[in-house]
């Protein structure tokens, strides 16, 4: 059940801050609040999908693709490349701690070293 209180539902409002690194009408994308990596942005479609899992189901196949645009847009700005991870935690089993679909974009050296 989606509750439309949570932190990126505030922040896609305007009702909480952000770093905003790129938006369109389907996304927001801004800068984690507590990086695990030197670049780590989120990015947030603008619909109420908890998690992926309800967001590839449920929502409106415009969306999904502007979505996923979205994120290319937001590797664009940031300059990535064709290095960096996307993670979508899904269920609290899997860390997942805002019920707001969203992806983490991350870049760093370091993992050039792991996995
Ligand atoms: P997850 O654990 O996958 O649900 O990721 C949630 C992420 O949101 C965490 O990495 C937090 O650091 C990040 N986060 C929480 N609150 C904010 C906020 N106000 N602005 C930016 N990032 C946030």
């Amino acid at each position: 059940m989606y509750d439309n209180n949570n932190i990126f539902a505030k922040i896609i409002r305007g009702d909480a801050p952000s770093r905003k690194i790129y938006e369109d009408d389907f996304a927001l994308a801004f800068d984690n609040i507590a990086p695990r990596a030197k670049t780590h942005v989120l990015v947030v479609p603008k619909g109420e999908y908890t998690d992926i899992y309800d967001f590839t189901a449920n929502a409106p196949a415009d969306l999904q693709i502007g979505f996923w645009g979205a994120v290319r847009k937001t590797v664009d700005t940031l300059g990535l490349g064709n290095n960096f991870r996307i993670v979508a935690n899904t269920g609290p089993g899997a860390g997942q701690s805002v019920f707001h679909f969203h992806v983490h974009v991350m870049s760093d050296e370091k993992f050039k070293s792991d996995f």
